[in-house]
């Protein structure tokens, strides 16, 4: 969906339920960023086939937003194709992990006969593990996509490696997991310390004062529904600091 001029947001791609994700990409006169590539190689075919189409000509840029399998998994599709992928530089994920993604993965399917065919292997079809490539992100950083600039910021919590995207012009951010808006947010990959991070991240996110978030998963937020889902998240990490737990978790 087009949720700007230059900003697009496609959404809803497949993962382990409940989770569905989301991607997006921002259209300059010479080069498209798109940001998140979904959780396979089919996945990442849909996100580069609408990227593509807006503005056929362009260069194709790949801006990872975190390093979780369900955001990076369409990064081959791209590669193929001669794309520069970029990400955090601790964006970097083992053949091991990948592994072990797709047997829990595979794990989760209800159905005892599919489960036991592997069919994550089809979910998972050409989808070979693809990290970020040699220009890796260590510090706030903007790219010229042509008549269009982005800020990359480092907005860690959820991960060490989250990034957010932030088109000024257009005030519209991609936050990745740093926000999300219906699901309750996921604080499991850290503790305490790691939330107290992700809260200052969200002031950074707030001050910016966006107009549209695509966050990780979820619906696109618009307008008073930002402060709404950011002052959500925060609500949930206040309560895990407090707790020292977090809400799906074990104890951090
Ligand atoms: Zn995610």
């Amino acid at each position: 969906m087009k949720i700007s001029e230059r900003c697009y947001a496609v959404t809803g791609l497949g993962y382990s339920p409940p989770w569905c994700v989301n991607a997006g990409f921002v259209v300059g006169d010479e080069t498209t960023l798109v940001l998140d590539t979904g959780g396979n190689w089919l996945a990442g075919a849909t996100v580069h086939g609408y990227a593509s189409a807006v503005r056929p000509a362009n260069r194709l840029l790949v801006l990872n937003l975190e390093k979780h399998f369900d955001h990076i998994g369409g990064n081959g599709y791209f590669a193929e194709r001669g794309a520069e992928i970029l990400g955090h530089a601790a964006c970097q994920r083992s053949a091991a992990e990948f592994r072990e993604e797709k047997a829990e993965f595979n794990a989760t399917i209800p159905n005892a006969t599919r489960r036991a065919r592997g069919e994550a292997e089809a979910f998972f079809v050409n989808t070979r593990l693809t990290n970020p490539g040699e220009r890796r992100i260590t510090e706030d950083t903007r790219l010229d996509l042509g008549g269009c600039e982005v800020e990359i910021l480092l907005t860690p919590g959820h991960t060490p490696t989250n990034l957010s995207a932030w088109v000024a012009d257009e005030r519209v951010l991609y936050a990745g997991d740093c926000l999300i808006s219906g699901y309750l947010a996921n604080l499991d990959a850290g503790g305490p310390e790691e939330w107290r991070t992700w809260l200052r991240s969200l002031d950074r996110i707030a001050a910016l004062e966006p107009r549209v978030v695509v966050a990780g998963h979820g619906a696109v937020m618009t307008g008073s529904d930002v402060p709404r889902m950011i002052r959500n998240v925060r609500a949930t990490l206040e309560g895990a600091v407090k707790a020292g737990v977090s809400p799906t978790g074990e104890r951090g």
